[in-house]
């Protein structure tokens, strides 16, 4: 019974701590306007941003509660068991019908999903998405996360039967693996959600490959991708590993920004990659599943911890879900914490990098720009960028990119 109050408390902290989040969010609005910012939103924009927000953390805080919700009566009623108890006792069928129940009850956010795209990013002018879109997105986002999950469970299962107590070593490995795996397959994953065409032959196509043959890079492909299908917003990034790159645009980006602008937003990509951040964040992402080793070594440990949800053995389904949505979960806050700070650093030395192949005054444009598309908060809560930003705030960025002694 105390497994079962424990599981629950920790599902109820993540919640609450969800909560919390939105609500440092929704009361960012009183926060002064750094003077460098000032100019990125004119009045009747700023006052639109707020109502965007205001309804994006409604929605949000609503949809953290359904989930709640709908994952304290599976976990209160034992359904877990109950659901599994219909098929075979055969560990690997045991493992599917708790993994299949998780993957049915995460189905209760599309509601959310739908307000969010349909109704608010449509009311703001961002959707294009249209439902036939919606729909499918959906259905292989199921497809993808379930199989996800199958994939983990099944790896742990594994390496739990064969190699026992060294499984937080091997699972580390086996789960940075995957994740590289996952990473090196990102640019076919998605292929399965949008399409790519060259670049076409100008300006743009000589700078940028310009700027990174300069820096030792090959140029494999430059592809413009249809982003404009879902949302008006813009992005860019590079995929590939080592020195061979593909460049990707989203064909928003290249619509609403200048050459100069797009370049500098590569310059700063190439700033990460002179830097070896990709693979330091390979590291930490080993260190990470290093703690997700040791709290599945330890979560498989404790038959009580099963028995109290109403398991007759351990389930390894059930102990991924443990895992994830109650112990994981609650390290998760500690570990944003630590990774959001590396990451922050790493943004500035990117920046720094854009600066030195005089991109400064571009790249600040370009960040307006992003940062208008994207209604980005122009003075969010120190707490909230200490716990969740993985980039410093377009005011902070901007007075070290004019100012590298001021970085913060
Ligand atoms: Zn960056």
């Amino acid at each position: 019974m105390i497994w079962k109050i424990a599981v629950i408390a920790a599902v109820a902290i993540v919640w609450l701590y969800e909560l919390y989040l939105s609500l440092l969010s929704l009361r960012s609005k009183n926060n002064a306007i750094p003077p460098c910012v000032a100019d990125v939103y004119d009045e009747e924009t700023h006052r639109i941003r707020l109502l965007y927000h205001r309804e994006k953390n409604r929605l949000s805080m609503l949809r953290a509660t359904a989930s709640f919700a709908v994952e304290i009566v599976l976990l209160a009623c034992n359904a877990y068991a109950a659901f599994a108890g219909l098929f075979s006792e055969n560990q690997w069928v045991q493992m599917f019908a708790v993994l299949l129940l998780s993957a049915v009850a995460s189905l209760v956010t599309i509601p959310f999903q739908y307000y969010d795209t349909m109704r608010i990013e449509q009311a703001f002018g961002f959707n294009r998405t249209t439902v036939k879109t919606f729909v499918f997105d959906r259905i292989k986002e199921f497809i993808l996360q379930f199989a996800l999950m199958i994939g983990l469970g099944s790896m742990l299962f594994g390496l739990h039967r064969s190699f026992g107590d060294w499984l937080i070593l091997v699972f580390a490995a086996f789960a940075t693996l995957f994740m590289l795996f996952i990473t090196f397959l990102y640019p076919f994953f998605s292929r399965i959600f949008n399409k790519f065409k060259p670049l076409e032959d100008g300006e743009l196509r000589e700078k940028l490959t310009a700027l990174l043959e300069k820096n030792g890079y090959r140029v494999r492909a430059i592809n413009v991708m249809d982003a404009s299908r879902r949302s008006t917003k813009a992005n860019a990034y590079f995929a590939g590993f080592g020195k061979m790159k593909t460049i990707v645009l989203y064909d928003t980006l290249v619509e609403s920004m200048t050459p100069d602008e797009i370049v500098a937003v590569f310059a700063h990509e190439l700033g990460h990659g002179l830097h070896k951040d990709t693979l330091k964040n390979q590291l930490l992402t080993f260190f990470e599943m290093l703690i997700l080793g040791f709290l599945a070594w330890g979560t498989l440990k404790i038959l009580p911890l099963f028995t109290a949800f109403g398991f007759q053995d351990i389930n390894y389904g059930f102990a991924l879900i443990v895992i994830m949505s109650a112990e994981f979960a609650l390290l998760a806050p500690l570990f944003g914490l630590l990774a959001n700070w590396f990451s922050r650093r790493a943004e500035y030395r990117a920046d720094a990098h854009a600066v030195k192949e005089g991109y400064g005054e571009a790249l600040i444009s370009a960040l307006k720009k992003l940062a208008r598309q994207n209604y980005s908060d122009p003075a969010p809560s120190p707490v909230l960028v200490a716990l969740t930003y993985s980039h410093p705030t377009l005011a902070q960025r901007i007075d070290a990119i004019r100012v590298p002694e001021a970085r913060k």
